[in-house]
């Protein structure tokens, strides 16, 4: 195939998602009195994580929500934070409770995740959530794989029957990813450091999605013709210019554009969805947690 591949824009996508996040919380402030609340903890002043945690707090009021943020030192301890998630757990204007990834070396993320309660979970990393995702039953979903399905949804609204192949197979993306597009009715193969040439893997792909963390290592002749590629991966490289450096994906972009039907760049293609979708996640906890059904402008989001 020839010519260049349609562009999936992220950033459209996601305003439009936000912009449907707003009118479910004004239809649930005006018809139950309810205001969705989202707390985010962030242990540490890693600057990286202190520009997510702000998007995140400017995202969230935007919407129309409530939004807590608490700031612990460094130097905090496991119990302190797991006393703040408790007392978050406790508290009923929050509705979502997300822990900024990654904690310093003296706290053991798993058990922090685990002490929230799976019905604040909005990230959807705790055990019980993933569980409910692998067997059908209600659950919040991981944010960066549900953006994923949305994109590729952009493309073709039904993606039954697709080869899909999963580059990663973390507990954040890759395997939950796996089964939202073993809930589409792709055939999925998941993919990693182990598999066998994989290039070969990753021709077989309809739907092919990176989410590894090298720079540009899918290129061209990995994709069939005519793919739908989805680029998870986000790699600081150094940039042409001396001294500076620039966002690439896991997908060399210039070339895989050449071969696949549509591809999300980076920046601006599955980064912006993942806050958009933790806002989406955020009124489904509160529904979850008053009783009530999701609203209709959200309910194939
Ligand atoms: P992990 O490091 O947890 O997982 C990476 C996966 O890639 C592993 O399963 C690993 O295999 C596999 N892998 C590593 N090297 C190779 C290789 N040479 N060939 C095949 N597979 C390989 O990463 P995450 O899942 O957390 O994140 C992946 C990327 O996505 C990162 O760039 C991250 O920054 C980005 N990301 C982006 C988000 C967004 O919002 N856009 C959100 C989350 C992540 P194995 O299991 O065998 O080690």
């Amino acid at each position: 195939m020839t010519g260049e591949a349609r562009i999936i824009d992220g950033k459209v996508l996601a305003g439009e998602v936000l912009d449907r996040v707003r009118a479910a919380v004004e239809e649930l402030k005006a018809a139950h009195g309810l205001v969705p609340g989202l707390a985010v903890v962030l242990v540490g002043d890693d600057p990286a994580s202190r520009v997510y945690v702000r998007a995140k707090g400017k995202r969230t009021v935007e919407a129309g929500m409530r939004s807590f943020e608490y700031l612990l030192p460094a130097d905090a301890t496991e119990e302190e934070l797991l006393e703040k998630v408790r007392a978050l757990n406790a508290n009923p204007e929050v509705h979502g409770i997300l822990v900024q990834l990654p904690l310093p070396s003296q706290i053991d993320a798993a058990k922090v995740i685990d002490t929230i309660d799976p019905d604040k979970d909005v990230d959807g990393f705790h055990v019980i959530n993933a569980g409910r995702l692998m067997t059908g039953q209600k659950a919040l979903v991981p944010c960066t794989p549900r953006g994923c399905v949305l994109l590729a949804r952009r493309v073709r609204e039904d993606l039954t029957g697709l080869e899909a192949v999963i580059i990663g197979r973390s507990n954040i993306v890759g395997k939950p990813l796996g089964q939202l597009l073993l809930n589409e009715n792709c055939t999925v193969t998941i993919a990693h450091s182990r598999t066998r040439d994989l290039p070969e893997v990753t021709r077989r792909a309809d739907l092919l999605v990176a989410a590894v963390g090298r720079p540009e290592m899918v290129r061209g002749d990995w994709v069939k013709p005519g793919a739908i590629v989805i680029d998870v991966g986000i790699n600081r490289v150094p940039a042409a210019e001396e001294g500076r450096t620039k966002l690439v994906g896991d997908v060399a972009f210039d070339e895989v554009r050449q071969v696949a039907s549509a591809i999300t760049p980076v920046p601006g293609g599955v980064g912006p969805m993942t806050i958009a979708m933790l806002l989406r996640n955020t009124v489904e906890a509160a529904c979850m947690q008053k009783g009530l059904p999701m609203p209709g402008v959200l309910r194939d989001v």
